[in-house]
């Protein structure tokens, strides 16, 4: 029995980990879960999981959940078996505690970052859902990744699926075919004003949460999972090929040197590279329905539009540059999604505000003394910094 800790357990990914451990449940203990605000969510996965410990990120929130007054800064106690803590340190408790095994880290946002290095430091199974800690902050993961000797899985579809093609082989690797759908407007036209029917921007095939809806329909996603493809499989940029693919049933795709192509294929479903995550390198019986290929009768495959996509071009282009640029162009795109998600700007104005701001940061002179593998604090000063610049863009655009 393996005592699993899930970082983010109200988003899409973790309620869907949920069901895992559930399905699993004489393999997966639900050790440990974590919630930003939604409480109401969380205290229902308390009661069906009794896990030891959970975690509410939002500190008003947690007060609002828990009446009792706090042992410590972020340790409140509730009146079940569940022991609630708060905060980012919270967070870091539960990645590190002696008693979990694998840390699912399903959390939206470089918050992510302090929790996956306490879990690598304290040597445990991670499996990676956190798309915006890779993008920022990449090569300083995967170096204690490798320091620690871990098992780090990632969950993203894609990545999954570049991680089970790679384990066919022992070969080495000359390219990654990375599979986009396209998003909801591959072939309808964007409209200019979006803002008041965000219903447009359900994506076609994945049922998902709010910020990757959006980077989705930019093809923003995409180009983050570009950038976290280039570190976690140590492959430069320019060897990572885009191809639209709509019925996403083809997850990505390995080439080897010989020139053979291993794919990895199935219906379209979170659950399955969330349970590979979990069980890796066994297979288990899954909940996903069996892909049928003769009912789908065709795949097809197209090249992307960066004119039409300019942050796919944008991500590339921050890949190229590395260094904190990676993590300017994450920065700058959480605000500008943000920013459209309150109705301040077009969904247009998204890849404006994030070149601008990309442009910008190649001007300063930190980036002129900056070294190949940037610390942690010189990441975070430039991540607050494109923040701070973001919201500027945003500002001169409402204004
Ligand atoms: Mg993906």
């Amino acid at each position: 029995m393996k005592n699993v800790c899930v970082l983010g357990s109200t988003g899409s990914i973790g309620r869907a980990a949920l069901e895992i451990i559930h399905h699993l449940e004489s393999e997966f203990n639900l050790f440990a879960i974590s919630c930003n605000a939604n409480t109401s969510l969380l205290r229902q996965q308390i009661e069906l999981f009794h896990p030891k410990y959970a975690c509410i990120t939002n500190p008003d929130k947690a007060r609002d959940f828990s009446s009792l007054p706090p042992k410590r800064d972020f340790r409140f106690a509730t009146t079940s078996s569940t022991t609630i803590l708060t905060g980012i340190d919270g967070l870091k408790e539960l990645a590190s505690h002696p008693a979990v095994d694998i840390v699912l880290n399903a959390l939206v946002g470089t918050i992510g970052v302090l929790p996956t290095l306490s879990a690598i430091k304290s040597k445990k199974r991670i499996a990676m859902a956190n798309k915006e800690t890779l993008v920022g902050y990449g090569s300083l993961i995967m170096q204690e990744v490798e320091k620690n000797n871990i098992t780090f899985i990632p969950v993203d579809s894609e990545h999954s699926a570049i991680h089970q093609c790679i384990n066919q082989a022992h070969s080495s690797v000359r390219r990654i075919i990375l599979t986009a759908s396209g998003g909801p407007f591959l072939s309808t036209p964007i409209p200019s004003d979006i803002t008041k029917n965000l219903d447009a921007l359900k994506h076609p095939v994945w049922k998902m949460g709010e910020k990757i809806s959006i980077d989705s329909a930019t093809l923003m996603n995409k180009g983050l999972e570009v950038i976290e493809a280039a570190v976690l499989f140590n492959i430069p940029p320019q060897d990572i090929k885009v191809i639209i693919h709509p019925q996403s049933i083809i997850h990505s795709a390995v080439e080897f040197v010989d020139g053979t192509i291993i794919a990895c294929l199935s219906l379209p479903d979170m659950k399955l590279p969330i349970q590979y995550s979990l069980t890796f390198p066994n297979r288990l019986p899954s909940l996903i329905q069996p892909l049928e290929l003769d009912k789908i009768g065709r795949l097809d495959f197209t090249a992307p539009d960066l004119e039409r996509f300019p942050c796919l071009r944008l991500a590339y282009e921050a890949a190229y540059t590395g260094g904190t640029m990676p993590c300017v162009l994450n920065a700058a795109n959480q605000v500008a999604v943000t920013a459209f998600l309150d109705k301040k700007i077009n969904l247009m104005d998204i890849p404006v505000i994030i070149e601008t701001v990309m442009q910008s940061h190649q001007k300063t002179e930190d980036r002129r003394q900056e070294t190949e593998d940037p610390t942690i604090l010189l990441i975070e000063s430039a991540e607050q910094w494109a923040e701070v610049e973001a919201n500027k863009e945003v500002q001169k655009l409402c204004g």
